[in-house]
């Protein structure tokens, strides 16, 4: 059996606006899939919807709101409302200090965003695609949710959450038609450093230096592979690292 069609796929893209997201929607766009594109940047999305003209929805929302993540669902018009790939991606990181030294309020938007978000955005595109009978969810994990590092203690742990959640939300829609893959990536250089760091960019900037991280590009490719497999493969987990250079 051949890999899906591209052009058959309805794909919604949380995190849209940069990094891993905005590069995930290039990437099915360029092969003629249709895109909701999801952030807060209304800026951003409508320079990437410029792009790909007729192919990206804007889609404006704070995935943290689950009453407004679910009516915006809901109201997706025609020709973008029977998605059929949704990508839970948007997340984050704060400080990342030393849980002796971490300011809680930090420790809180990780948890609201990467842990709550990601589960309202489930909650609120899964109902769609299992009567529809066909859908994908494709989470981005982290390497960080199986390895510990300095300063990783509560982001890691959301990202354990998003491990665990993808298996179990697996056996909940086993048999409906939708399938589900995490996509665990390590260092990547997009603008997550730059959040962490509060918009320093030459401390965000340190974080790769020396290093041969991979990009939004190579984790795009990753989603993209899993998505359009054939209907009865379903790949639950992908675990890349940058292959550091000597
Ligand atoms: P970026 O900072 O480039 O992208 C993060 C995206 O998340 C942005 O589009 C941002 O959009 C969106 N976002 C954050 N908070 C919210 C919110 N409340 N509502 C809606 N959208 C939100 O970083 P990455 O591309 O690297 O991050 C994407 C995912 O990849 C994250 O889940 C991250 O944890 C994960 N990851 C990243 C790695 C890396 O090394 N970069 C490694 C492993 C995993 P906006 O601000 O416009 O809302």
């Amino acid at each position: 059996m051949s890999a899906l069609d591209p052009k058959t796929l309805t794909v919604l893209v949380t995190g849209a606006t940069s990094g891993i997201g905005a590069a995930t929607v290039r990437r099915f766009a360029s092969e003629g899939s249709k895109v909701v594109a999801v952030g807060r940047r209304e800026d951003r999305l409508a320079a990437l919807a410029a792009e790909f003209p007729g192919l990206i929805h804007p889609l404006v929302l704070d995935v943290r709101d689950f009453a407004a993540t679910e009516a915006a669902f809901a109201a997706l018009p025609e020709g973008f409302n029977s998605y059929n790939v949704v990508c839970a991606n948007a997340g984050l990181a704060l400080g990342l200090e030393p849980a002796q030294d971490a300011k809680i309020e930090d420790w809180q938007t990780m948890i609201d965003t990467n842990v709550s978000g990601l589960a309202y955005t489930v909650r609120a595109a899964l109902p769609g695609m299992v009567a529809r009978k066909e859908g994908h969810i494709v989470f981005t994990g982290s390497v960080a949710g199986d390895y510990p590092y300095p300063g990783g203690n509560v982001y890691g742990a959301t990202k354990a959450f998003v491990k665990q959640f993808a298996l179990n939300v697996w056996a909940d829609v086993a048999g409906t038609g939708v399938r589900v893959t995490n996509i665990e990536p390590g260092l990547t250089e997009t603008e997550f450093s730059v959040v962490r760091f509060r918009g320093d960019d030459a401390k965000a900037g340190k974080v790769y230096e020396g290093t041969a991280p991979m990009t939004g590009e190579d984790i795009a490719e990753q989603v993209y592979f899993a998505a359009t497999l054939p209907r009865h493969v379903v790949v639950l987990r992908i675990q890349a690292m940058a292959n550091q250079q000597s």
